[in-house]
């Protein structure tokens, strides 16, 4: 069986550095935390707790050591209170999320009513509404906008991980309706191309995996597109789910990972995989 990993697949940019950001203040100290699940891999927060990096569901549940931010980022006002408590505070928000914050907070400081286009329960969006002083009117699409906006000058910012085509219709449905309207383009390429590439492959191949947690949001999206091209396609979080009457006949496996995959998590897949072949 011929075995073909996707060209854009496994752990983001901000995933990888807020790993290493972990172990590098396990290694440094004890009484480390990270605020909430670091990535949603439960073999990954399993491995890390090995290493020491303990979970705190919310600030009262760190009382001293170090606290690790996650790379979705959070409500400023929550870093501020864990250095008010003693803690010591690593921020491991990705960048292209911290641009995001960026951009939320000068549209509001501009005069501008600020629209996030995103999910609204979203860690990452939580986020972004503080930055953005916590009125943002949040879209997950242009039918969500209201009938009256809240004024006629609008700045638009979103969610690192939304599409393109949801951005613009946002953008397309409100430049009839205002006199001024700025634009925050701060999608992150890694969710796009992630998918792109898992659908060109699960077009060419037999059976595909997506490797991930099954609590991954962009994991699961990965296995629907794949899916939807190609329905001998199997989400699993590690080798050991694989079942090998999922190969019968096949002579190509696709392989891709979801943002918040470690590379040896889906390095052990495709290991496992060619040996069933
Ligand atoms: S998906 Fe993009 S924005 Fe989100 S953590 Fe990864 S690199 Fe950062």
């Amino acid at each position: 069986m011929r075995v073909e990993v996707a060209k854009h697949a496994g752990v983001c940019y901000g995933v990888e550095r807020a790993l290493r950001l972990a172990e590098e203040a396990a290694a440094l100290g004890a009484n480390v935390r990270t605020l909430g699940p670091l990535i949603h891999n439960p073999q990954a927060v399993a491995e890390l707790r090995e290493q020491g990096v303990e979970v705190a569901a919310c600030l009262d549940e760190a009382d001293d050591g170090t606290l690790i931010i996650r790379s979705h980022g959070v409500d400023p006002a929550i870093i501020a209170q864990a250095e008010q408590r003693g803690l010591d505070v690593v921020d491991a928000t990705c960048p292209f999320v911290t641009a995001a914050h960026t951009c939320a907070r000068e549209l509001a400081e501009q005069g501008m009513s600020v629209i996030i286009v995103g999910e609204e329960d979203h860690p990452e969006v939580e986020g972004i509404q503080a930055h953005a002083g916590g009125t943002a009117l949040i879209v997950q699409s242009a039918a969500d906008l209201p009938e009256r906006l809240p004024s006629r000058k609008v700045g638009v910012v979103v969610q690192t991980t939304q599409s393109l085509q949801r951005l613009q219709g946002v953008v397309d449905a409100l430049l009839p309706r205002v006199n001024e309207l700025r634009v925050c383009n701060t999608i992150c390429s890694a969710t796009a191309k992630r998918q792109l590439s898992a659908e060109e492959l699960a077009r060419t191949v037999d059976v595909m995996v997506v490797v991930g947690g099954h609590n991954s949001g962009n994991t699961t999206r990965l296995a629907e597109i794949c899916r939807e091209v190609n329905p001998r396609t199997h989400h699993v979080e590690t080798a050991e789910e694989l079942d090998p009457a999922w190969f019968a006949g096949a002579e190509s496996v696709g392989v891709t990972a979801g943002a918040s995959t470690p590379d040896k998590q889906m390095a052990g897949v495709v290991r496992a995989i060619e040996k069933l072949g």
